[in-house]
């Protein structure tokens, strides 16, 4: 056998060897995770649908243009390499091998040429950018910020080396073997090397030569077990990372509804994630895919305001974590009875039995010690991380799944919140105020606002939900105020629940108490079962957001539309005609659950635009990369005791458009922006509004003069009276 055989046959086998034996380690542990039956639907629609546009048409990569374009042609310079790749082996045995039928196209000669050079190009930008993003310069700003960035280098090292090697044997070949090399002059940088080695004569060629195959050879086989044992894993899992995701994204509802049936209860039950093993197998494959790129970091309210909290990190943690643990977790699955940590409190080491494993790891709790407190509670649950990365990885639904095991497992969370969660649970709402106030902003109204006493009757067409802060807001019901006055004089029908309506449990959910949660949407549900009601238009986006993506996971399915939604669709049919009433420049904020998370993006800008006077001005964090106003995820009830206020961030970006109207839709940010507005004495030339009260002074819409007529219970029986 030709020693050349014999070296690129060795090297490939231990090489393909150590990386196979990786992989099946990595497999194994990812299939030690909980059981994701949801996660493996056949939905082959929807999965070739990602697989066609997130890993080849690199949609989400793309929006970042500059590293997108290096990525896509590094990732496709790596698929039409493959060919070459496959030569290379060829060559190994065949000196001259082409494929049979395409091998001598000159087109394919261009082809993996052309990629070639686009690798290297990328290669060159990659290496502006990681210069320009280090870490050493620009500190916590860096998107690289606790990414492995010696192990990155170094894969752009090996690319490099994978490349240099292919291009280099091939020109030695153009000039000792011309007659063997396939492709004639179509193959440009081959004979561009080519041209440049032809002084070195024939023989030193031909030696190089060989050579060179026998290092791409090389390069090539150690690549994959670098990539095997690094965060470049994620060229191989990605793809089935995304397939698995929740399409269309991992936003909006959350992912699990745990049967929180006390009859159900055993003391084996864990609620959340408590240790690692408490994950799915899904979550547990998000884990390694993580390729580090730190996008999710850098669009992070908690990370940009001086957090702890980094997306990046808290999922780099977690797959240590898992790799650091993986005895025990090989363990429990290969003898789940003997195992520890099944009741989420383990107490030592699993002891295999049957397969070889023995765990040598001591069970470690998440929290603390993996993912701190200061961390895990500064989530606003915004969902910018779950929207930016590029691999599909959720990381809403980890940091929940932990929050939720701290709540009802552990009794811990900030004790702030626990005055929230409590008047959720006696009184209904976040504030404590009570049923009784929930009508107390139908008096500024001219006219009766129908309370559903038992039926809701056919020719109403909405249910109103006013939500909490709407309701007992002093600032909100201005709001809800002007959105009714404007449905009114559209013609809409539309009914209120008034008492009866309660907390939709949102606040409780994201702060991970899901037990509170459900018992509140199962009491609204029955309500609104009870009173018939199919079609909810509301104010609030995080009650629109439970109300149409969380509800109907227990049972209670409507049509649910935001009041931007409808505004949109009033002023398009000329039901509402914006007028003269209003000449500024406003500048939009999104709020994350109507945005990001449910794609309103347009229609509150249609409404904002409809108005002759109007100026909308973007913030440069708009749209999609909206920036939090701070108050999700159960923030609002929490202190924000480090860094800056997510708040103050937001509101000095909107102060720097120059506007004199920061318009919005939704409550919570109505409050967290005005007191950010206050807070920088701005309140006398800057005024924060809802786009419903924009359109209202757009049309001068009096000021009702004295007491209004407020709320009037309705049984359904006659109809209310017009105001
Ligand atoms: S949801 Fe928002 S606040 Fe939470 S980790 Fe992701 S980007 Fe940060
Ligand atoms: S979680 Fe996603 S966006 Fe964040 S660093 Fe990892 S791959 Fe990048």
């Amino acid at each position: 056998m030709p020693v050349r055989i014999a070296v690129g046959m060795v090297v490939t086998v231990v090489c393909v060897a150590v990386a196979g034996r990786r992989f099946h380690w990595i497999s194994r542990l990812v299939r030690s995770g909980q059981a994701a039956p949801e996660r493996l639907r056949r939905d082959l629609g929807r999965k070739a649908e990602a697989e066609v546009t997130e890993v080849a048409g690199q949609r989400k990569l793309l929006k970042w243009t500059v590293p997108g374009l290096a990525h896509f042609f590094t990732m496709w310079g790596f698929m039409i390499l493959l060919f070459t790749i496959v030569e290379a082996y060829g060559d190994l045995f065949q000196p001259g091998f082409h494929f049979p039928g395409i091998g001598t196209s000159p087109v394919l000669g261009f082809i993996e040429d052309f990629f070639a050079t686009a690798v290297l190009v990328a290669l060159g930008v990659f290496t502006v950018i990681r210069l320009k993003n280090a870490p050493s310069r620009k500190e916590r700003a860096s998107r690289f910020y606790g990414s492995h960035t010696d192990a990155a280098w170094l894969t752009l090292l090996f690319i490099f080396g994978v490349i240099a090697s292919l291009l280099l044997y091939r020109g030695a070949q153009v000039d000792t073997k011309p007659s063997q090399f396939p492709y004639g002059d179509w193959a440009f940088a081959s004979h561009v090397i080519g041209a440049g080695l032809a002084g070195l004569g024939h023989g030193v060629d031909g030696t190089l030569a060989t050579t060179f195959l026998l290092l791409n050879v090389a390069i090539i086989s150690g690549f994959l077990v670098f990539v095997s044992y690094s965060k470049h894993l994620h060229i191989f899992v990605a793809p089935f990372n995304v397939a698995f995701s929740r399409r269309p994204r991992a936003l909006g509802g959350l992912d699990k509804t745990p049967d929180m049936d006390m009859e159900n209860v055993t003391e084996d039950t864990v609620f959340g994630a408590g240790f690692i093993e408490n994950f799915t197998w899904k979550q547990m494959l998000d884990f390694v895919t993580c390729t580090e790129c730190g996008r999710c970091q850098s669009v992070c309210p908690a990370w940009n305001t001086g957090k702890p909290l980094s997306p990046k990190l808290v999922v780099m943690a977690l797959r240590d974590n898992m790799f650091s643990q993986s005895s025990r977790l090989l363990a429990r699955k290969a003898a789940p009875a003997a195992a520890a940590g099944q009741d989420g409190s383990p107490d030592g080491r699993a002891q295999g039995g049957g397969h070889g494993e023995v765990a040598t790891a001591e069970a470690e709790a998440l929290v603390p010690g993996v993912i701190e407190p200061d961390v895990l509670w500064a989530c606003t649950t915004c969902g910018s991380c779950v929207e930016q990365c590029p691999v599909d990885i959720e990381h809403v639904d980890a940091i929940v799944d932990m929050r939720r095991y701290q709540v009802l497992m552990e009794s811990s969370f900030p004790h702030e919140a626990g005055l929230m969660l409590r008047n959720v649970e006696s009184q209904g709402d976040p504030w404590g105020l009570g049923s009784s106030k929930r009508t107390e902003w139908t008096q500024a109204l001219e006219f009766e606002v129908p309370v559903v006493g038992d039926m809701i009757p056919d020719d109403i067409e909405y249910l109103y939900w006013v939500g909490c802060a709407g309701a007992l807001d002093e600032r909100a019901r201005r709001q809800v105020q002007a959105t009714a006055r404007l449905l009114h004089r559209a013609g809409v029908r539309f009914a209120i629940l008034g008492p009866k309506e309660s907390c939709t449990g949102d606040p409780a959910r994201r702060i991970g108490n899901e037990y509170l949660y459900q018992e509140q949407a199962k009491a609204n549900i029955a309500t609104l079962a009870a009173a018939g009601v199919k079609k909810i238009v509301a104010t609030c986006p995080h009650c629109f957001n439970t109300l149409k993506n969380e509800y109907p996971a227990l049972g209670g399915s409507y049509e649910v539309v935001h009041h931007a939604e409808l505004l949109d669709h009033l002023v398009r049919a000329g039901k509402i005609v914006p007028g003269a009433g209003y000449t500024g420049t406003v500048t939009y904020h999104d709020p994350c659950y109507l945005g990001r998370h449910n794609r309103v993006f347009d229609e509150p800008r249609t409404v904002i635009d409809a108005i002759p006077g109007a100026r909308n001005v973007e913030m440069r964090r708009c749209r999609e990369r909206g920036f939090c106003c701070g108050a999700g995820g159960a923030r609002m009830w929490m202190e924000e005791s480090i860094g800056t206020r997510v708040n103050v961030d937001r509101t000095l970006e909107a102060l720097g458009t120059g506007a004199d109207v920061v318009s919005t839709a939704c409550p919570y940010c109505m409050i967290m922006l005005d007191d950010a507005v206050r807070a920088n004495g701005k309140e006398e030339s800057v005024r924060v509004l809802d786009i419903a009260q924009l359109v209202e002074e757009s049309m001068h819409l009096p000021e009702p003069a004295g007491p209004g007529r407020g709320a009037a219970t309705w049984t359904g029986t006659t109809q209310p009276a017009e105001g």
